[in-house]
């Protein structure tokens, strides 16, 4: 039995419904996804990747068939640079483009300056220049912030956003009924095509700091099965058809991370220890999680997949628990 035969390859030259997906060669190849939604001459973009990413970005739609002024959109699910770092460099590319994205989002494209500032501590300034180069400002003529429930027309299609924090407040996520799709930027977790080769789809959660909240986690992820959309495209990385099993596996997950908050708040530990409790929680939960998938946690490469985000997630919990137990002394 090939039990994730529906979890679909991603490929650039495969074009269901009207959207590719595009690599964005985000660290290494399979890492980070952006897609391409076309429809009849007019094009959108949910996701820059990179400012690195742009020239993939262009050849999707060149392979589409299409040119720079068929953009009619750049949709930015969230403020953190894999996602919106080449928004600016791409929006310069296509002259005709909207940016579309959360209200709370939209100043923080118009200006970057505190999303650089907030990031280089993260990476240090040599490998942020790597990682994403110069971040540019976006004309604010360009930038249109969009409500929950409201929608845009793309060609022949409609396309509807949702607000969706829990990874972070500054997220949306986009509803495409024509193609029975959801673009979930990491609203509905991370689903690597070589952890779905187990007994059941194994998708997990990114905690990120500073806006980890699992309570919205939980209903966002409740609200996009709802929707009974077909296929969620996740950033990280590509088609995923396993909704609703998804789905459950991700509130099992987010269940067991708010869990470990609270554990982690109980104790005593500070500082560098409470961090390295919050990393050994994730860890096991991670490893507990694999195994009920059917999956191998001495296997190496299964191992990098599955802790690709295993530092941001250490550090969302452990900010989480600062603030419960300092919530909890007040
Ligand atoms: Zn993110």
């Amino acid at each position: 039995m090939a039990p994730f035969s529906d979890v679909t390859p991603p490929m650039s030259s495969q074009r269901p419904g009207g959207v590719s997906t595009i690599d964005t060669h985000y660290m290494y190849p399979g890492r980070a996804a952006a897609y391409l939604v076309a429809d009849g001459d007019e094009a959108a973009f949910i996701d820059a990747g990179t400012r690195f990413s742009v020239p993939y970005l262009m050849q999707a739609l060149e392979a589409a068939g299409l040119g720079p002024d068929h953009v009619k959109f750049i949709i930015v699910t969230h403020v953190h640079l894999d996602h919106c770092g080449g928004a600016a460099a791409l929006a310069r590319e296509c002259p005709g483009a909207t940016v579309l994205c959360h209200p709370r989002s939209e100043r923080h494209l118009i200006d970057p300056s505190k999303l650089v500032a907030s990031a280089t501590p993260v990476y240090g300034a040599e490998q942020f220049a790597k990682l994403y180069g110069e971040i540019e400002p976006i004309a604010a003529a360009r930038v249109r912030s969009v409500a929950d429930g409201e929608s845009v027309a793309l060609g022949g299609r409609s396309l509807e956003f949702l607000d969706t924090p829990g990874h972070a407040k500054h997220h949306v996520s986009v509803l495409d009924r024509k193609a029975n799709a959801m673009f979930t930027g990491d609203a509905f977790g991370l689903c690597y095509p070589p952890l779905q080769r187990g007994t059941r789809p194994y998708l997990n959660y990114v905690c990120s700091p500073p806006q980890f909240e699992p309570e919205a986690a939980r209903v966002v992820i409740r609200r996009i099965m709802a929707t009974q959309v077909g296929r969620v495209y996740v950033t990280h990385f590509g088609p995923c058809d396993a909704v609703q099993e998804g789905g459950e596996q991700l509130l099992r997950m987010v269940d067991e991370f708010d869990e470990a908050v609270n554990r982690a708040a109980a104790t005593t530990l500070e500082g560098p220890r409470l961090l390295t409790y919050c990393a050994e929680q994730a860890l096991e939960i991670t490893q507990r999680e694999l195994r009920a998938c059917g999956l191998d946690t001495e296997d190496r490469k299964i191992m990098k997949w599955a802790l690709s985000e295993h530092s941001v997630t250490s550090q969302g919990l452990e900010l989480l628990a600062r603030e419960r137990r300092a919530a909890a002394r007040a």
